[in-house]
């Protein structure tokens, strides 16, 4: 075995690797460095044993050996291999396979990329710098490949941005609502709306929430921003009374907004001479957050429905419930995540947890909603579990609310009786 070679995969090492790196700087070569592992690889020695490991590593080896010579492919340590594609003359990156298999097993490999010169002009900048990247494309989704740059450019000085303006969003005019349809399974038509906030912001257009929810909970700003949503929703709901005779607005309160001590207070006041309009909220709780604070939780859901105010459990499925914890919190519906639905009909294990779902949401006398319904192939086969109602792109995507009021019901209807054709 040469020195420069790894003893279990024969790749070369990382010694070799920093000797390449450092040749290919001296010559101003361009390049690109990629770092790869595979997801959950601790877990499958722990699991099944450092052989599979091994055997893993080999196959992983061999299988980036189909994508580019053996030359420029190294194995650092552990599950952790480096790339070096000399001279791209594009942007374009290498496509790595989504699954490797092993033993007839398959695993999926999460990897990073850093540039030079644009990245870093040291070996030791692009080692750790695609190594970064390596994990964030880890954490955020796995199985996926992130440039450095990206996270750079995208989203940390989004973050940042965001973390610097959350003050502003609100005195400027950049904060609006979007209404999504809440399709009922029975009625077929709509039942309610879900009211989503953006940020339209002037530099970078339309921000998700997905990107300011979390900065504004950290911040604090969560809690003026749901009181300004709350006076909207008051203001809607008495602008348009014959439109929500029979329907509702369901809205996601964090629970910082909950747990805080104004909050309540703040909501009883604000409807304290339309009291009857607290009967057409629905306020939407995470479920993952719902059993930290369990005890105080409790209360505050307690209260909310003493002023006539329904609650339902968000992105059911997704946090770690406690069946004991569920069954003592009282609440009125639950509101199935999307990722039980994306992979419909074809998924077995999603079709199973569909049906525990919904038995469990009949025995506890619980209302329904699936979340990212989006073809008709996934309503039909949706329709054998009796859940109450459906929302997603399928039916109406968010919208103003003007475009939301007349979404009518006969085109909902028509999308309810459509039979795909599976
Ligand atoms: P959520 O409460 O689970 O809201 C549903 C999300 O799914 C919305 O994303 C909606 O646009 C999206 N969606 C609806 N139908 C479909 C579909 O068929 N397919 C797919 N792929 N997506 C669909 P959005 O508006 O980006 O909101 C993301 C999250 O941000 C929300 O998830 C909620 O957790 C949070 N959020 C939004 N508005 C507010 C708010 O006013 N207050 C708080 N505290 N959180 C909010
Ligand atoms: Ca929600
Ligand atoms: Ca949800």
């Amino acid at each position: 075995m040469e020195k420069n070679r790894d003893y279990l995969t024969n790749a070369h090492n990382r010694n070799h690797m920093i000797d390449k790196l450092n040749e290919l700087i001296g010559k101003k070569s361009w390049f690109h460095l990629y770092c790869i592992d595979v997801d959950s690889f601790r877990k499958t020695n722990r699991l099944k044993g450092f052989q599979r490991g091994d055997a893993l590593l080999i196959n992983l080896f061999h299988s980036l050996c189909d994508l580019c010579p053996e030359s420029v492919i190294f194995r650092s340590h552990g599950d952790q291999f480096f790339m070096i594609v000399e001279e791209p003359h594009t942007r374009n990156l290498i496509s790595f396979p989504n699954c490797f298999e092993c033993e007839g097993y398959q695993y999926t490999i999460s990897s990073g990329l850093a540039r030079y010169p644009e990245s870093a002009s040291t070996w030791s900048d692009l080692i750790i710098y695609c190594e970064f990247a390596k994990e964030k494309a880890k954490a955020s989704k796995g199985n996926s490949l992130l440039a450095y740059e990206d996270i750079n450019l995208e989203k940390n000085e989004l973050n940042d941005y965001v973390e610097e303006n959350i003050h502003q969003f609100l005195t400027e005019n950049w904060f609006y609502l979007l209404f999504q349809p809440i399709i009922s399974v029975m009625e077929k038509k709509v039942e309610g709306y879900e009211v989503l906030m953006r940020w339209n912001d002037p530099t970078f257009g339309v921000i998700s929430p997905k990107v300011f929810i979390p900065i504004a909970e950290d911040s604090g700003m969560i809690i003026p921003l749901t009181k300004k949503l709350l006076c909207e929703c008051k203001r809607i709901l008495i602008s348009a009374p014959s439109h929500f005779e029979s329907r509702y607005l369901a809205i996601n309160i964090s629970v910082i907004d909950l747990i805080s001590e104004g909050f309540i207070p703040f909501l009883a006041d604000l409807f304290q001479d339309d009291e009857a309009l607290l009967k057409k909220l629905e306020f939407e709780i995470t479920e993952t957050y719902c059993f930290n604070n369990f005890d105080l939780l409790k209360e505050k859901f307690k209260k909310l429905q003493s002023l006539g105010i329904t609650i339902s459990i968000d992105d059911f499925g997704t946090g770690f419930s406690s069946f004991e914890k569920l069954a003592r919190l009282k609440f009125n519906r639950i509101k199935i995540d999307q990722v039980f639905i994306r992979n419909l009909p074809d998924s077995e294990k999603d079709l199973l947890i569909l049906h525990s779902i919904a038995s469990l949401a009949k025995n506890m006398r619980l209302k329904t909603t699936v979340e990212g319904v989006m073809n008709p192939y996934q309503q039909e086969c949706l329709n054998q579990f009796c859940f109450n109602s459906y929302q997603g792109y399928y039916f109406a995507k968010p919208m103003h609310l003007n475009e939301a009021l007349a979404v009518c019901d006969e085109d909902i209807k028509r999308k309810c009786n459509s039979r795909s054709k599976i």
